[in-house]
């Protein structure tokens, strides 16, 4: 499709980062793109405007550090809602609500503010790239814990060969492009 095409020409893939042996997903070509990274926020806003039924009248896109912000902060402002940070622990001001993670080597906490969401809100969750699987069920189950109704994942590149999409069960996920 031509979207998925578009993200996999705007990619950059970087060897051996961030340690030997991974070979990483570059999005910045796709963001100093201002042609490619429009079609790829409005490819993501289209399916909750009407287009895909069940996934319109959202109240807010949620954004996972960092890049989930660069995405998912344009993605908000394309949809005309607001949009909320989940950030790794320590950065947030407020009182948070948190969640932990098993990475492979050791865990990561990430957080939103208590007041971010009410109970209810329809939220859509962003990420720029699905890997494993477990930063998006953290985000994904923390938002769940705010009381947010999580409509699904969007995510500009999902590693398949990963397993993110069986990781993440019933949760829903949506890529513009898959590799593997
Ligand atoms: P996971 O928790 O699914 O294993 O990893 C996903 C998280 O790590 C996302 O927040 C994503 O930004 C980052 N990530 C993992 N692999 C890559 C990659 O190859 N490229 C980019 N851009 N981010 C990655």
């Amino acid at each position: 499709k031509a979207i998925s095409d578009l993200v996999a020409s705007r990619l950059r893939d970087v060897a051996d980062f961030p340690k030997p042996g991974v070979v990483f997903k570059d999005i910045t070509p796709l963001l100093g793109d201002a042609d490619a990274f429009g079609d790829v926020v409005r490819a993501l806003a289209a399916r909750h405007t009407g287009s895909v039924e069940g996934l319109d009248g959202l109240d807010a896109v949620a954004g996972v550090e960092a890049r989930g912000f660069i995405i998912g902060a344009a993605l908000a402002l394309e949809l005309g809602v607001g949009f909320v940070p989940v950030r790794k622990a320590g950065k947030l001001p407020g009182e948070t609500v948190q969640r932990t993670y098993d990475l492979e080597y050791g865990t990561a906490t990430i957080e939103v503010h208590a007041d971010a969401v009410t109970a209810g809100q329809r939220v859509l969750l962003v990420d720029d790239v699905l890997a494993t699987g477990g930063t998006a069920i953290a985000a994904w189950d923390l938002l769940s814990d705010c009381g947010a109704d999580v409509v699904e994942l969007a995510t500009v590149v999902e590693l398949a060969f990963l397993g993110g999409r069986e990781a993440l069960g019933e949760r829903a996920v949506h890529s513009l492009h898959v590799v593997g």
